[in-house]
């Protein structure tokens, strides 16, 4: 008889994907989240200071959630959104 070894699924959970907008401030720069992918609230991470390159900031973030999980203590990616803000 032959038995099927299923793949063994990591416990820890991917950390999902999350959106963010680049602002920049008098002070520096910021990553806007507009839909946390744990929480569905919009959530601000800081970008750095003004000269230096905000997009170091993005990936693996950990989230900024008021109301913690399971899942949302494994943070989430920062991705550069492709739509640009509305100014
Ligand atoms: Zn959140």
């Amino acid at each position: 008889m032959s038995t099927q070894v299923p793949e063994i699924i990591s416990e820890r959970p991917q950390p999902p994907i999350a959106l963010a907008t680049l602002k920049t401030g008098q002070q520096g720069h910021y990553w806007i989240v507009r839909r946390c992918p744990h929480c569905g609230k919009r959530h601000v991470h800081g970008g750095g200071r003004l000269g230096s390159d905000p997009r170091t900031f993005l990936g693996h973030r950990n989230s900024h959630c008021i109301n913690r999980s399971p899942l949302s203590s494994a943070g989430y990616v920062l991705v550069e959104s492709a739509s640009k803000v509305q100014r």
